[in-house]
C-alpha cells in the first residue's frame, strides 16, 4: 500500500530497517549519542548557527511540538495574533484558548491566501500583540502561505513569528534568519520521512530567555535546558528516534531539504497534469500550492468514498477534504517513498474509473 496521504509516510527500507536497532536505555550513553545527532543534523538541514538555534525534540505527533512551541514562546504578559486560513491555524487557536493565552485570531476563508493588509491593520491597532503564529504549509488546502512577506511584515513592527511547520519542514524555504522567526515546529513523520511519535521545535536560544512554562509534559524550556545536558525528563520514543536519526542521515545523502523539495515539486506536477488530463482540477492555483500537497477538485459523479475505495483496491492511500470540504475536494500528498512510476500506476487508476 502506497500512502499519499499526509503523513505518516511510506518508509524507505532503509529507514524501515533503522527500527530493528539494538533495545535502549533512554539513560545510557548510547540513547544520549542519538539524540544528539538528531538535534545537531536538524540544525544543520537549514544550515542554522548552533549558538543560536536548537532543535528540542519530544514524543508526540506534530501538535504536540506546535502545542508546546505555543505554550512556551507567548510570554506570560505576551499577546498572539493567529493568522487562520484552514484546519491547523484553527487548531492554534484553540491551544491559546486552551492554555488562555491572550489571543485574537484573523480568520479567513479556507480556500483564501492570508491578507496582509488585514493582517497589518490589527498588528498596527495597539492592541498589545508581540508574537503572530502561522501555518507554513496549510495542509488542509495545500497552500503555502507567504512567509518571507509576513515574517516582514512581523519584522518592521518588532514581532515574532512562531510558525506551524510541520508539513513544509524540509521541503519548502524557510528563512530562519531574516524573517523574524522565533520557532517553528514539526515533525519525524512528514517530509523528513521518518516514522510517527517523534516531533520537535526549532527554536531561537534567545526566545527561551523569557518563555513561559504553562504545561507540564511539553515544557519547551524545560526540554531545551535538559536536552543541551545531553538529558532528558521522560521516555523518549526511542525507535521514532532511531527512524528519525536514519530519515536525516538518508536526507543528507540525497542533497538535502532542495533536493527533497525538487523531488516532491516534480512528482506534483506529474500528478496535477495528469489529473488535469482527465479533467480533474487543482483547487489552488500550483503557483500557490506547496509541492507536498495538492488539493483537487471531486470529479462530477463520483464521492469521495468511492473515489478512496476504488484507489484503495489498486494499493492508494489518498486522503479526504477537512471539515467543510469533504465534499468537495480530495488531497494527494508525495512525501514519503514515491517515485514517478507509482504517479503512473495512480494516474491510470483514475483514468479507469473516468472510463
Ligand atoms: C500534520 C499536521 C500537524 C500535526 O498533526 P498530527 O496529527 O499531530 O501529527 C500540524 N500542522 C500541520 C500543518 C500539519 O499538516
Amino acid at each position: 500500500m502506497l500512502l499519499l496521504n499526509p503523513g505518516p509516510v511510506t518508509l524507505t527500507d532503509r529507514v524501515r530497517q533503522s527500527l530493528l536497532q539494538t533495545d535502549l536505555c533512554h539513560r545510557e550513553s548510547e540513547f544520549f549519542d542519538l539524540q544528539e545527532e538528531a538535534r545537531t543534523r536538524l540544525v544543520k538541514l537549514y544550515d542554522l548557527d548552533p549558538s543560536q538555534w536548537q532543535a528540542v525534540l519530544m514524543t508526540g505527533s506534530g501538535t504536540a511540538a506546535v502545542e508546546s512551541m505555543i505554550a512556551a514562546l507567548v510570554p506570560q504578559d505576551g499577546k498572539l495574533l493567529i493568522v487562520e486560513n484552514g484546519v491547523y491555524g484553527e487548531r492554534i487557536t484553540q491551544i491559546a484558548s486552551q492554555y488562555r493565552i491572550a489571543h485574537e485570531t484573523v480568520k479567513h476563508d479556507w480556500m483564501d491566501a492570508p491578507d496582509l493588509a488585514r493582517i497589518a491593520a490589527c498588528l498596527d491597532g495597539e492592541r498589545g500583540f508581540t508574537h503572530v503564529a502561522v501555518i507554513h504549509h496549510e495542509t488542509t488546502t495545500g497552500r503555502l502561505n507567504d512567509l518571507a512577506a509576513l515574517g516582514a511584515l512581523c519584522q518592521q513592527r518588532g514581532i515574532r513569528l512562531l510558525v506551524d511547520g510541520v508539513s513544509s519542514f524540509a521541503a519548502e524555504a524557510i528563512d530562519f534568519v531574516n524573517g523574524g522567526i522565533d520557532a517553528v515546529a514539526a515533525t519525524a513523520n512528514k517530509c523528513v520521512h521518518g516514522v510517527p511519535g517523534a516531533s520537535f521545535v526549532m527554536v531561537r536560544r534567545a526566545a527561551l530567555a523569557n518563555a513561559a512554562s504553562r504545561t507540564f509534559y511539553l515544557d519547551l524550556g524545560r526540554l531545551a535546558k535538559l536536552q543541551d545536558q545531553r538529558n532528558t525528563p521522560f521516555t523518549p520514543s526511542v525507535h521514532a528516534y532511531y527512524a528519525l536519526v536514519e530519515a536525516l542521515r538518508e536526507l543528507e545523502d540525497e542533497g538535502g531539504w532542495h533536493a527533497r523539495h525538487a523531488r516532491y515539486a516534480a512528482l506534483a506536477e506529474q500528478a496535477r497534469a495528469g489529473l488535469a488530463a482527465l479533467g480533474i482540477e487543482s483547487a489552488v492555483p500550483p503557483e500557490q500550492s506547496s509541492v507536498v500537497l495538492r488539493a483537487y477538485r471531486l470529479p462530477k459523479g463520483i464521492t469521495y468514498p468511492q473515489l478512496h475505495d476504488a484507489l484503495k483496491a489498486r494499493g492508494f492511500v489518498i486522503y479526504a477534504g477537512q471539515g467543510g470540504l469533504s465534499a468537495e475536494l480530495f488531497r494527494i500528498s508525495t512525501m514519503g517513498n514515491i517515485h514517478p512510476a507509482d504517479i503512473d500506476r495512480l494516474l491510470q487508476g483514475f483514468a479507469e474509473l473516468a472510463r
